[in-house]
């Protein structure tokens, strides 16, 4: 992933930037940071780049002409267009959902403002995203470019060395992170909870959630009223269990996001906005979804439709492309060698047992009318849901 920073102050970002983990990043290419001065880009002769407020009041402005060009040759050197993000008090307040949302570009501009800020006319041109690292005013964007760029490196597979540890922390769900200790194991007379040393890694986890729903409860009343509220979907998703996996795993998982929960439907949604996950008791609920897709830029994106027919979606300009079933392997023990009786079933067998090393629950849509498919599942005892799930994309 690439990085790169239009600043009247390159040397701040760099500086700043390549120490410690993200340094090591971008030694081993995993993210490139790369900084513009915005000075280089000026017409004035005397490298000028800022001037006096039309009608008055306090400070200079960055002027419109060499940040136009500046990100003109940025974009030149990307070859494509790429996100332009303006580092100012007055945009969406910074969250790790947006760091989640911003992992998955390519390229990512930063344009830091400076003195009283820049001159309106180039930000209406140019700009795609306000990010705000808090409700206070800095001096200048570049920390701010800075901490949003920390936060989304950490998120590039191979930044960090355990890419657990990306998963797990504070924020990654509604809940922060479980209290944690090193050697030695009394300081200051002071022990490591006993339940951490006895290698018990079932009860490890208890605790750890417990503690985690401990605090988050006590520092953090707000996140965890969205835990909770996520713990009763995923309950009422469990009523139809054999549709709804990949769903409920996607929130254990905080693969994907609950965008909506009203009326019997719930939907989730991935950060690029690519799919539309739905569940609906009915077909009331759909529509009543459907009214919060358009209100919301979604009714543009594919659906995967569940628990009820998709009559209501084909009406809204959809069409049906696909018919599944949901196939879960729920046994949790590894898959022996002597159900491989082939090569479809080997296959299977490596990738299940795979995904079980790495703590997932094994999900698969097969379409309805792969029947030879959905029979190899059934030997290997997976459980095939009866109802189906419908794949449904926009006409246009
Ligand atoms: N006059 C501007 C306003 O009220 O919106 C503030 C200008 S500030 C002194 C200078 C620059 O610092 C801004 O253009 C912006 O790039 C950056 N900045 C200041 N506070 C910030 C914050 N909370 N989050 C992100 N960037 C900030």
């Amino acid at each position: 992933m690439n990085f790169h920073v239009m600043t009247l102050f390159p040397d701040m970002v760099k500086n700043g930037l390549m120490t410690s983990i993200i340094g090591r990043a971008v030694e081993n290419n995993y993210i490139s940071i790369n900084t513009y001065d915005i000075r280089d880009y000026t017409t004035d002769k005397h490298r000028k780049v800022d001037d006096y407020p039309y009608g008055g009041g306090a400070g200079m402005l960055m002027q419109a002409q060499p940040v136009f060009d500046c990100a003109k040759a940025v974009k030149e050197r990307i070859g494509h267009d790429a996100r332009v993000i303006f580092m100012t008090p007055q945009g969406r307040t910074f969250n790790q959902r947006i760091a989640e949302e911003l992992a998955g570009e390519e390229d990512l501009i930063f344009l830091c403002g400076h003195y009283e800020g820049i001159d309106e006319r180039v930000l209406e041109e140019i700009v795609t995203d306000e990010i705000s690292i808090g409700d206070y005013v800095l001096t200048g964007g570049e920390m701010a470019a800075m901490i949003v760029i920390d936060a989304v490196s950490r998120l590039v597979p191979g930044v960090l060395s355990n890419e657990d540890s990306g998963v797990i922390e504070s924020f990654s769900g509604n809940l922060l992170e479980y209290p944690q200790y090193s050697r030695p194991e009394v300081w200051m007379g002071k022990g490591v909870p006993e339940v951490l040393l006895s290698g018990n890694h079932k009860e490890i986890e208890k605790w750890r959630l417990e503690t985690a729903k401990e605090r988050t409860a006590r520092k953090r009343p707000d996140l965890y009223a969205k835990y909770e509220r996520e713990c009763e979907i995923i309950k009422y998703l469990n009523a139809e269990k054999a549709i709804n996996s990949d769903m409920t795993e996607a929130i254990r998982l905080n693969r994907l996001r609950v965008i909506y929960d009203s009326n019997g439907a719930v939907a989730l949604v991935d950060t690029a906005k690519t799919k539309v996950l739905l569940y609906a008791k009915d077909v009331a609920g759909i529509g009543e979804f459907y009214d919060f897709a358009k209100e919301n830029g979604l009714d543009k994106v594919p659906v995967l439709l569940r628990g009820t027919n998709p009559g209501p979606l084909l009406e809204q300009g959809f069409k049906l492309s696909g018919e599944y079933k949901e196939v879960a392997y729920t046994r949790g023990v590894p898959i022996g060698t002597k159900e491989v009786v082939d090569d479809v079933t080997g296959n299977i067998r490596n990738e299940i047992n795979d995904l079980l090393l790495t703590g997932e629950l094994p999900i698969k849509l097969v379409p309805v009318n792969e029947a030879e498919t959905l029979s190899v599942y059934e030997k290997l005892q997976f459980r095939i849901s009866k109802k189906s799930l419908y794949f449904c994309e926009p006409l246009c």
